[in-house]
C-alpha cells in the first residue's frame, strides 16, 4: 500500500523515489479501473441483494431479514460489500446504489409478506452519506407508496459514526424518518467511538450488538457481562435488541435468557439469494 511504500522510501533514502511513484501509479490505475467498473455495474444490473434472516428468540421464527448487497462481477464472481461499499461512498455512487437496494428490498419484502409472512420486517443498511442526503425521506416515502409496503415493515440500519456528525443537520432527517413510521437500528453497537448520550439524543428503536461481543460468548466473562448490560440498558430505555454473528447454540441460549429479542447469524443461516431465502420462509410458515 502507499503507506508502506512511503515507509520504505523513507527507510532507504531518496533512491526509492522511482519505486514509490510506480507503486502509486499502479494503485491509481487499479483504483480507476475499479471505479469505472463500479459505475458500469449499476447500469448493467450487476448488483444483487442477499437476505439474512432475523429470528425471534421467543418464538424461534423468522421475523425479519437484513438486505445485504453483493456484486456479481463478470468473470470474477461474487464480490462482498466491504470491497466496494467504501469506494462507492467516496465517489458518491452510494447514493444511486443505496436507493436501488432500498427499492429492491422493499419490493421483494412486499411479495414475501403477501405470500408467506405478513409481518416480515426488512432491514436496509444506510451509509452516512445517504443519511445526509436531504432527499432520502421523500424517496423512502415514494418507494413505500409505490410498493404498498407499510412503514412499520421497514427498518434502517445506521452506524455509530454517523451520530458524531452535525446534530443540527441530522435531527431533521431523523424526525422526517420517524414521522414516516420507520424504525431505526444502531448497527455494530459497541464498536464505534460512540457515547451513550447519543441514545438520548436520537430516536433509536433497536440496538444491534456487534459480532465481536457475541463471538466471545460464553467463554469470555467480560463479553458476557457487557452483553448482559447492553441488553438490560436497551430494554430499560424501551429499545429492542438484536444480536449479530450468532454462530453457536450456547450463544443463542445465553441471549434468550438475557432478554435479547432477536438474533441473526450463521447458526441459523448465512445471507441467502432470493430463491433460498424463500425456501426458508415457506418452511417457516408450516
Ligand atoms: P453489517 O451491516 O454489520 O452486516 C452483517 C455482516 O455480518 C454481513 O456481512 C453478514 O454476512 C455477516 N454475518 C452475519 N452473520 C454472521 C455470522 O454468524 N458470522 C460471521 N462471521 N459473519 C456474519 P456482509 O454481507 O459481507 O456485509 C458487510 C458489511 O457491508 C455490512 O455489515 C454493512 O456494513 C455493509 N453493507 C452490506 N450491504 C450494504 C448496503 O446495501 N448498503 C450499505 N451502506 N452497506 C452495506
Ligand atoms: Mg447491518
Ligand atoms: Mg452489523
Ligand atoms: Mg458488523
Amino acid at each position: 500500500c502507499a503507506d508502506s511504500a512511503m515507509y520504505h522510501a523513507k527507510e532507504s533514502g531518496r533512491n526509492n523515489y522511482q519505486f514509490f511513484t510506480t507503486e502509486l501509479n499502479v494503485r491509481a490505475q487499479h483504483r480507476y479501473a475499479l471505479e469505472t467498473n463500479l459505475r458500469r455495474a449499476l447500469t448493467e444490473n450487476e448488483f444483487l441483494v442477499y437476505y439474512q434472516p432475523k429470528i425471534s428468540l421467543s418464538t424461534s421464527r423468522i421475523v425479519g431479514a437484513e438486505a445485504l448487497m453483493r456484486w456479481q462481477m463478470p468473470d470474477v464472481g461474487l464480490v462482498p460489500p466491504n470491497e466496494f461499499i467504501p469506494i462507492s461512498e467516496e465517489i458518491g455512487l452510494i447514493l444511486p446504489l443505496g436507493r436501488w437496494i432500498l427499492r429492491q428490498a422493499c419490493l421483494q419484502t412486499q411479495l414475501w409478506r403477501q405470500q408467506y409472512s405478513p409481518d416480515l420486517v426488512i432491514s436496509v443498511n444506510i451509509s452516512p452519506k445517504q443519511f445526509q442526503d436531504p432527499g432520502l425521506p421523500k424517496y423512502i416515502e415514494q418507494v413505500l407508496q409505490e410498493v404498498g409496503l407499510p412503514p412499520t415493515a421497514l427498518q434502517l440500519e445506521i452506524t455509530e459514526g454517523l451520530l458524531m456528525g452535525d446534530i443540527d443537520l441530522l435531527l431533521p432527517v431523523f424526525d422526517a424518518i420517524k414521522k414516516l413510521g420507520i424504525s431505526i437500528s444502531l448497527d455494530d453497537f459497541g464498536t464505534g467511538f460512540s457515547s451513550l448520550s447519543y441514545l438520548q439524543r436520537f430516536p433509536i428503536d433497536n440496538l444491534k450488538i456487534d459480532r465481536s461481543f457475541i463471538r466471545e460468548i460464553p467463554d469470555n466473562q467480560d463479553s458476557v457481562i457487557l452483553t448482559h448490560a447492553i441488553i438490560a440498558m436497551a430494554n430499560a430505555l424501551g429499545m429492542s435488541v438484536t444480536a449479530e454473528g450468532v454462530e453457536k447454540a450456547d450463544q443463542m441460549f445465553f441471549l434468550a435468557d438475557s432478554g435479547c429479542q432477536e438474533m441473526q447469524g450463521f447458526y441459523f443461516s448465512q445471507p441467502l439469494p432470493v430463491d433460498k431465502f424463500e425456501k426458508l420462509l415457506s418452511d417457516n410458515v408450516r
